[in-house]
């Protein structure tokens, strides 16, 4: 076994170009490969037989949980029938078309169709085209700026990775590349003022936002596009009266709104959408991760009616959309996608998101809420954060080279349990499965109040 593990760490190090990985020390064996050969439940174990409570679900999307064989067996059913049709001109597979039938079914009030890629990234393309096309149709040709916001993230292609609000996500690939704008972020632990309330900071947002409109001009906006609650840039719950708030002014200068649920669809925050749990009315929903629990790679583009009317005229009068990849609807995939949307409903997950995930977040401000350097413990569903500041009256935030997050997220994993050192500032973030029994949040949360105090002191 440990033989087998230092040949492949060595190729690793040889030959394998690792995402979102410091490739110099990773190369140099400075930072560790960790080699994971299994999963069960919430946990995984590596190939020297470590076993970690896996609280952030892979990249928050392994929903259902590791090993679920309803969904294995969906997978090996659908390569043996069929493995892979196209679904170009019509075509398509039963599981590609029930898939898109129980997508509709759940998504929230006046969702028409689905556009299927393969990751969060693609389908945020398909977005923007989607959007781009819709207004030339409607002959607004100007109409084509999208706004996202400072913190926001929605992908690493040349677009989205424009549109994600990270520097990491931006320095040294000349991005932002696109016609893309970024807004105030919604993050009211580190509002400019700190006298304003939630409702005073929501508003301050809004006037933002519809400064920048004003300045560009409305008749050169065409979209906006949010996640409910931010994710990858700190796991921050908007603040009171926000989405509503922002909805008026987009509806204001005729602006579609885009909701990014890549990590909030499917039950994340205890509800089926982010959407429904926020009051967001989108015109057009990203969807991803939770849609197949990351047994296979799938992603989509949910069209609301209004912009599906327009989309249908546009192809009465240009033809068939010029927009396709290979692997869209892959049947795998969609078989994959069918079984777990059905093993979300038959365990219940979207209801124990909601209980579960209130529960842990309560024990993790009890245990850790108190703490020096605890700025603030946050979250809503089965997301959670918890920002570490050096001085929490002064609101000072630690040298980011320090690496306090990093620290403790690996003291953290000493412990046997996985969160994530989330990329801007010092924060520890949790997103676990949608299974996690309270006992199992019992364990994250005695195990991240020792890490942090190994690591900051009691
Ligand atoms: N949107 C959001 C909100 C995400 O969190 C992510 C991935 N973390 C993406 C889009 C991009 O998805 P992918 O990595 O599958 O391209």
């Amino acid at each position: 076994m440990l033989e087998r593990s230092n040949e492949l760490t060595a190729w690793d190090r040889d030959h394998f170009f690792h995402p979102s990985t410091h490739m110099g020390m990773h190369a140099r064996g400075e930072t560790p490969t960790r080699v994971i050969g299994g999963g069960d439940g919430v946990y995984i174990t590596d190939t020297t037989g470590k076993r970690s409570l896996d609280a952030f679900a892979g990249l928050y999307c392994v929903n259902v949980g590791y090993g679920r064989e309803k969904i294995t067996d969906a997978i090996a059913e659908q390569a043996k029938n069929l493995a892979y049709y196209h679904a170009y001109v019509g075509h398509g597979t039963e599981a590609s078309i029930r898939l898109a039938k129980m997508i509709i079914d759940r998504a929230p009030e006046g969702m028409s169709r689905v556009y299927f890629g393969l990751s969060g990234s693609d389908a945020n393309e398909t977005n923007i085209k989607l959007i781009w096309y819709y207004n030339n149709i409607l002959g607004r040709p100007e109409k084509k700026k999208i706004i996202s916001r400072w913190r926001g993230y929605h992908g690493s292609g040349v677009m989205t990775g424009s549109l994600t609000g990270l520097r990491l996500f931006h320095n040294a690939f000349d991005l932002p590349r696109a016609p893309v704008l970024h807004t105030e972020a919604p993050y009211y632990f580190r509002r400019p003022d700190r006298s304003m309330s939630e409702e005073q900071f929501a508003q301050y947002c809004a006037d933002k936002l519809e400064e920048m409109i004003l300045a560009e001009g409305p008749d050169t906006i065409a979209a906006f596009i949010g996640e409910p609650i931010l994710g990858t840039g700190g796991i921050v719950p908007p603040p009171k009266g926000y989405w509503e708030k922002i909805q008026a002014v987009l509806r204001k200068y005729d602006i579609l709104l885009v909701a990014d649920e890549v990590v909030t669809g499917f039950g994340r925050l205890g509800t089926m959408f982010g959407s429904d749990h926020y009051g967001i009315t989108p015109d057009l929903i990203t969807i991803a991760k939770g849609l197949t629990s990351a047994y296979a790679p799938l992603s989509g583009t949910i069209v609301s009616d209004k912009v599906w009317q327009v989309l249908v005229k546009g192809s009465d009068e240009l033809g068939p959309i010029g927009h396709g990849w290979t692997y869209s609807a892959h049947p795998i995939c969609a078989a994959a996608g069918v079984a777990n949307l059905e093993l979300i409903d038959e365990l219940d997950l979207v209801e124990n998101a909601g209980s579960t995930g209130a529960y842990f977040r309560a024990e993790l401000q009890k245990a850790v809420g108190d703490h020096r350097n605890v700025g603030e413990v946050r979250g809503d569903g089965l997301m959670a954060a918890v920002e570490f500041v050096e001085d929490r009256d002064d609101r000072k935030f630690f040298d980011p080279a320090a690496k306090v997050g990093p620290q403790i997220a690996a003291a953290l994993l000493e412990r046997g349990v996985i969160g994530r050192a989330m990329p801007e500032g010092d924060i520890l973030g949790f997103a676990p499965p949608l299974c996690l029994t309270r006992e199992e949040a019992d364990t994250v949360v005695k195990a991240t109040a020792d890490a942090i105090g190994s690591v900051l002191g009691r």
